[in-house]
């Protein structure tokens, strides 16, 4: 059996589910489980400096082979799965040479992946996909990413004749509940840029994310018999009422798309005395986003004018659209599209409607845009992956290890051709 295939299906059958609720990293023990066999590998496959520390976050370097001074590049994906859905005894059903029809997951529960509803199936006819039972997730978000960066290690071992300068990489845990980057050690991880394996299907590339900030709105209100409340009663449920209908009401999820920002009011709660709105705000454009942070304190205190001072707004800060950080080295984009170019892959290049832990990476100093692991519907029962996708992605990472070293510069700079 095809190798790369082979350490797929192990990592998938190990449970790495995390925890929003835990306040230790990882925030599961079980983690730990993939993280071991995982520090072993790298030795195994002849990886130098492997580490793993405290809060089980790997990190290891493939040396380089030239000798004139070319930037130390990095490829990072996450261990964990989602907690949206069960990663408990993942039983992987492989189908070789896919004919482009239904494919039952689960006969017992009537559990079936079909193109007529996931329309992208039919781009793999032909090729080998990997999906679930129909009882758990698949777990391709991100151990195909973890899989891609190892054989493409391995690869880099046996075959000197390529040359590349000093590779690092890295395995993270709980990422899938925003916590991903947060004891990432960057100057330690030394690269000068790095990349998440951590996209959807073949050929994307994203170096832009949303700006993201979530609210918290508090309102006070003062309860009187209704019969005798005229010029008395503060009706926090009528005052929350009144700031949700001065919010832009097409400017919600599920109106916009592509670059466009929202609000997202996600929970509501209130009686007389107090009421309570928990929202979040979501856009590319820093100039929009500030905008909608200043139209949510405007509306609070013409509400605070209004009713006398019984509005409490929160805002706080989430993550940073990459972008800026991105743009000023954007040579690192160049060079994995014109990797994935080269062996043939269309990059699909479009912004991110959420953030990844490359956003954080990015503001903490190192440039992290993100490459398709090439898997899809993460996170839940239909999730699948094609082997041939997994089999493209370990050699984009080869090939930009390779671009790396021959186009840039020890500087950084990009050489002219
Ligand atoms: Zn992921």
């Amino acid at each position: 059996m095809d190798k790369l295939l082979a350490r797929f299906l192990e990592y998938v059958s190990i449970d790495t589910q995390s925890d929003p609720y835990s306040k230790s990293t990882p925030s599961t023990e079980k983690q730990w489980n993939l993280a071991k066999k995982l520090v072993l590998e790298l030795h195994q496959i002849g990886m130098q400096e492997v580490s793993i520390d405290e809060n089980a976050y790997i990190m290891a370097t493939l040396p380089s082979n030239m000798e004139k001074d070319v930037p130390t590049i990095g490829f990072i994906s996450h261990m964990d799965t989602s907690p949206d859905f069960s990663g408990s005894r993942v039983k992987p059903q492989v189908v070789e040479n896919y004919n482009g029809e239904d494919i039952v997951l689960n006969k017992a529960k009537n559990i079936v992946l079909s193109p007529s509803y996931f329309e992208d199936l039919e781009q793999y006819k032909g090729q080998t996909l990997i999906t679930t039972d129909g009882t758990t997730l698949l777990g391709a978000d991100d151990k195909a990413g973890i899989t891609e960066i190892i054989t493409a290690m391995e690869y880099l071992v046996q075959h000197p004749e390529i040359k590349h300068g000093t590779i690092r990489i890295a395995f993270t845990p709980d990422e899938e509940i925003g916590r991903g980057a947060h004891k990432f050690d960057v100057e330690k991880f030394g690269a000068d840029w790095a990349y998440t394996m951590d996209g959807s299907q073949i050929g994307e590339l994203e170096y832009e994310n949303f700006n993201a900030a979530s609210v918290k709105i508090k309102i006070e209100g003062k309860s009187v018999h209704p019969g005798y409340a005229k010029g008395k009663m503060v009706s926090a449920i009528g005052i929350a009422n009144e700031f949700l209908g001065l919010l832009p009401s097409r400017e919600v999820p599920e109106h916009t798309t592509g670059r466009e920002g929202f609000f997202h009011v996600h929970k509501l709660k209130g009686e007389i005395e107090l009421a309570e709105i928990e929202l979040i705000i979501r856009d590319h454009d820093s100039g929009h986003f500030e905008a909608r942070k200043e139209l949510l304190k405007d509306i609070a205190s013409k509400l605070n004018k209004k009713h006398g001072d019984c509005i409490h707004l929160k805002i706080e800060e989430q993550y940073q659209n990459m972008k800026e950080k991105v743009e000023p080295v954007f040579h690192i984009v160049e060079i994995a599209e014109e990797a994935m170019l080269s062996l043939g892959i269309e990059p699909i290049i479009k912004p991110i409607r959420g953030g990844t832990d490359g956003s954080q990476l990015s503001f903490m100093g190192l440039p992290c845009p993100n490459i398709f692991a090439g898997g899809h519907n993460f996170h839940g029962k239909y999730e699948y992956i094609p082997l041939e996708s997994m089999q493209k992605a370990v050699q984009v990472i080869v090939k930009i290890c390779e671009l790396t070293a021959v186009q840039i510069q020890s500087n950084g700079k990009r050489k002219k051709s």
